[in-house]
């Protein structure tokens, strides 16, 4: 097992380990395979990598040779391996395709997603055309921009993803890629004006800062050189992509502004709330191309349209503050978006032949948050463990359904399979107006009386009965959960206890439309374009924005959708251990992460099912020497016929069964067992 990288199942008594032994075997045999150095091990089709928190020599030109064009099973498991089975579907029957890799932070999504895109780098455009050749530059470095700015150092991460990005490559004809297209989700603004003990705000600002603070001191130390290095690479980065000089300006003061913004502070005299440190309001007045006064009155007042008057209603301190923070982290977000717009806009397939040729194939690559159970857990955990929820979703119904059309298709009889169906779960949180996100936003429409407290009695009344939500008043006894602030679901992979504090404002999002507008009328024209919506005057703002929670559902249903219609391949990332250490394989860890990346139920299909499926050709291609009947030549009357004396003859009678045109295999073990005969042929 060790030697084939493909977990065992049904051996765990071999261990002397109680059941549930096919997630124990798993761990287990990841466990063995990692002390060795093999980070990449098989569950059927899918990849599970354990981050071997140091550097391997596995993804230079010679493996990429290995892995080119060859079958899943006929090498050591590697993420090359799906790479590639991803892109021949794509290539050899025109269907497009995903990987989705997924996992807890810091287990080595980003770090795959790259080698990913590295291979079809690598293995695409033979004839060296020079705009294909662009559009891989392209998408390489764009990965080094969206890092800049989207990642920061963690507890749990030095280069922790704060997004989820899904990008779509297309391919032309030729199976060559022509562009692409990336789209983000929920980049963790909060982080701009806070962050915890021990962490980072993102990379970019240390960039700028210490690029500042090298040219004043000339001084530099190991962190301050590798800031000073990445902002030199993604500088250039933005540069080939075509950011402009003024847009690359413009994204510097936008961050300068916000390192200002956080440096401000408010005061009380009398009746007025004032600045305290004006002289701070003239530098952003400046950042911002824009006056001074301007800046100071939007940040503190706030112009309300009553009936057909318009008056400027006073921040108190507290409100000021709010709003400050608030428009930092707007700011910085929606730069963030901006980025991966114009990123777009260049990346795009556009006039390109291949459009006016019809064929164009696609295969995403989605690197997305994992499942997280915090301490504290709040709407950001909310929203990422619903995220999860969709995608075990998609997980459960692409591989079933793929599964059982196959053996449909094939004439092979059809087995139930038992295992936990999760959208009771996804029903729980998205359903309209009985669902968390519901109840949510009703209480954030409420007018008066808008706290997170009502948000609670509204779950607790609508979800009295849900068997995976209760609450401390739905279940008095239970001592974990805290009257009036906690709620707990049931989530396929465990139970998670959220606080409701904050649930309410961080839905809102509230931004006041003064800074909208104030950020509108810069005469920077870059900075303008960044706020499209500050053009409304105060008395044609009538629609109320969407909410938080309706923005991340909308786009976690699109996501969903468009990866239902692909082929898709999965990487599942664990982390060994929390210390970052090359040698530590923790079992309990890692069993946990094994349970919720939802690989129990991966197993169980595959159990019932069968590991591999080879066209009856291909299969007696490979396999036909290593049996009298079939080398050098045959005489039955098909190709299936020659495959049943085959696998007859080497006594796999019991674990095979045939379709139509293919050849099934139950378990990976026979698989092995003829590769190794026919090397040793
Ligand atoms: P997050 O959710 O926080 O973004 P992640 O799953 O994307 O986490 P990565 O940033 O990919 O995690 O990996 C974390 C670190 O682990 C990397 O910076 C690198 O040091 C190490 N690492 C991950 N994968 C590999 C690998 N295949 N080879 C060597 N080191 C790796
Ligand atoms: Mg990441």
């Amino acid at each position: 097992r060790v030697r084939t990288g493909v977990a065992a199942m049904g051996q765990g008594c071999k261990y002397g380990l109680k059941w549930p032994e096919e997630l124990t075997m798993l761990v287990v045999s990841c466990g063995c395979r990692f002390e060795k150095g093999r980070i990449y091990t098989y569950i059927g089709e899918v990849v599970v990598s354990v981050n071997p928190y140091r550097a391997m020599n596995i993804y230079g030109r010679d493996t990429i040779e290995q892995y080119k064009g060859r079958e899943l099973y006929e090498r050591p498991p590697h993420l090359f391996a799906i790479a590639d089975a991803a892109y021949k579907a794509m290539k050899r029957r025109n269907k497009d395709t995903c990987i989705v890799i997924s996992g807890e932070s810091g287990a080595g999504k980003t770090e795959a997603s790259k080698y990913i895109m590295q291979y079809i780098a690598a293995i695409t455009n033979p004839g060296q055309r020079a705009e294909v050749e662009r559009v891989k530059n392209m998408l390489l470095k764009s990965n080094c921009v969206l890092e800049a700015f989207g990642n920061a150092k963690t507890n749990r991460n030095d280069n922790s993803s704060r997004f989820g990005k899904y990008m779509d490559i297309n391919f032309d004809f030729k199976g060559d890629p022509i562009g692409g297209h990336i789209n983000n989700y929920l980049l963790e603004k909060s982080r701009v004006i806070f962050q915890q003990e021990g962490e980072r705000s993102f990379h970019s600002f240390y960039q700028v800062c210490v690029s500042v603070y090298v040219c004043v001191t000339r001084q530099t130390d190991a962190t301050i050189s590798w800031y000073t290095d990445q902002m030199g690479s993604v500088a250039d980065a933005m540069k080939v992509i075509g950011f402009t000089a003024d847009e690359l300006q413009t994204v510097y003061k936008v961050l300068a502004t916000i390192l200002h913004l956080g440096n401000l502070t408010f005061g009380v005299d009398g009746d007025t709330t004032l600045i305290e440190n004006s002289k701070v309001v003239a530098v952003i007045g400046d950042l911002l191309a824009t006056k001074e006064e301007n800046v100071e009155k939007a940040l503190l007042y706030r112009t309300v349209a009553t009936g057909r008057d318009v008056i400027d209603k006073q921040h108190t301190a507290q409100e000021a503050s709010y709003g400050r923070d608030a428009l930092a982290k707007a700011m910085y977000e929606r730069m963030f978006c901006w980025i991966v717009g114009r990123i777009n806009d260049v990346i795009e397939v556009k006039n390109y032949d291949a459009k006016v040729h019809g064929k164009n194939t696609v295969i995403g690559v989605l690197d997305i948050y994992g499942f997280e159970i915090f301490q504290n857990n709040s709407f950001e955990q909310f929203c990422i463990n619903y995220c999860n929820e969709k995608l075990q979703q998609l997980f459960i119904q692409l591989v079933l359904r793929q599964e059982q059309e196959e053996y449909q298709r094939e004439g092979i009889p059809w087995k139930h399979i038992d295992f936990f169906n999760n959208q009771i779960i996804v029903d729980l949180v998205e359903l309209q107006h009985k669902g968390i996100f519901s109840v949510l936003d009703e209480a954030c429409m409420n007018v008066g009386k808008v706290t997170d407290k009502v948000f609670l009695q509204g779950l607790n009344s609508k979800l009295a009965n849900h068997a995976h939500y209760t609450s401390r008043k739905l279940s008095p006894t239970d001592k974990s959960l805290e009257f009036d602030r906690d709620f707990r679901v049931r989530h396929y992979a465990g139970n998670v206890v959220y606080s409701v504090v904050g649930f309410i404002d961080k839905n809102k999002d509230t931004l006041f439309q003064d800074f909208k507008r104030l950020l509108y009328n810069s005469s920077n024209p870059v900075l303008k374009v960044m706020w499209p919506e500050g053009k409304l005057k105060i008395t044609e703002v009538t629609k109320r924005p969407l909410t938080a929670a309706t923005i991340f559902k909308n786009s976690m249903i699109a996501l969903v959708e468009n990866l239902a219609c692909k082929e898709p391949y999965y990487v599942r990332c664990i982390k060994p251990n929390d210390v970052k250490s090359p040698l530590l394989f923790e079992h309990e860890r890692c069993r946990h992460q094994v349970e919720y990346l939802g690989l129990l139920e991966n197993v169980r299909v595959r159990r019932a099912g069968f590991a591999n499926r080879q066209e009856y050709p291909r299969f007696l291609q490979r396999y036909k020497m290593i049996s009298e009947f079939t080398w050098p030549n045959h005489d039955l009357p098909s190709e299936k016929e020659a495959v049943k004396k085959l696998l007859q003859g080497c006594g796999f009678e019991q674990d095979v069964a045939y379709g139509k045109t293919k050849v099934f295999i139950r378990t990976p073990r026979t698989l092995f067992c003829l590769e190794e005969q026919r090397t040793e042929m």
